[in-house]
Formats: structure tokens, sequence, C-alpha cells
């Protein structure tokens, strides 16, 4: 989580919120991609930390699959990043900060654990969570 939050403040200098994510491989502990929110840096609606990392991860590992790996990011994913992870067949998500307002591992929807879904990643969440939210909460304040 400490490698996420230094991705996380990567993002705020360019300017974008402040999310960073890292892939562990299956063994935990190697890093294999880390990713931090790129929308604004590079206009592209679907560059938040997850994805980049998620595919980063899969090129790293010439494959589609993650089975087995860990997503460590700073805050609870969004629907979009929630499908993402499902899609990648990652093993285990653990996150820092919880989003009220559009999370999707437990607070406003529950993607990841959705029983009618065919892949269901362990979850673990809290892990840092008040230096995660600090983060955002700076970041928003100076604007
Ligand atoms: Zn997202």
């Amino acid at each position: 989580m400490r490698l996420a939050l230094d991705e996380a403040e990567a993002a705020a200098r360019g300017g974008d919120v402040p999310v960073g994510a890292v892939v562990l491989s299956p063994d935990g502990t190697t890093v294999l991609a880390t990713g931090h929110n790129e929308r604004e840096a590079t206009g592209d609606p679907t560059a938040h930390a997850e994805v980049l990392a998620i595919r980063r991860a899969a090129a790293h590992l010439g494959e589609w699959r993650l089975s087995g790996c860990t997503l460590v990011v700073t805050l609870e994913p969004c629907t979009m990043c929630a499908g993402a992870l499902v899609q990648s067949r990652v093993d285990r998500v653990v996150y820092g900060a919880r989003d009220q307002k559009a999370g999707a591992a437990g607070s406003l929807f529950d993607v990841v654990r959705d029983r009618r879904l065919n892949h269901r990643p362990e979850v673990i969440e809290g892990v840092l969570a008040d230096e995660c939210a600090h983060l955002l909460t700076e970041f928003f304040r100076d604007r």
C-alpha cells in the first residue's frame, strides 16, 4: 500500500485525482506493475489507476489472466475498475479508503463479490485508509 500511495502522489503531481495501484505476483513478493490515475494527463476516461496497472501486469506476464495476483489500490474501485478486476481474474483486491459515492467493492455496489458472477476475488479493505483518504481530501481542498 505504501507503493500505491507513492503512485497516488505521482497522479496528483500530474493534476490527476490521487489514486494509485500496484499488482503483486501470486507469491506476493514481486511488483508486476504499478499505475496511477492519468485521465487528465492522457485525456483517456478509462485511465484509472487499476485499469492501467492491470494492463501493465498482463503485458508483463504475457497473458490476460492475472490468476493468483493481488491488486492493491488506495481507493475503493469504481464500477469500471471492479468489472476489470473480475475480468482479469485477480485473486485478491486490497484497498485503502472507501468511496461512498462511487465505490463498487462494498460501498455503493459490490461488483467484485456479486454471487451472480463466476469470479469473485477476495476483498480486504481499510489498509492505511486514513492516509489514502487524506491524500484525496488534500487534493480536493487545494482545488
Ligand atoms: Zn475506476
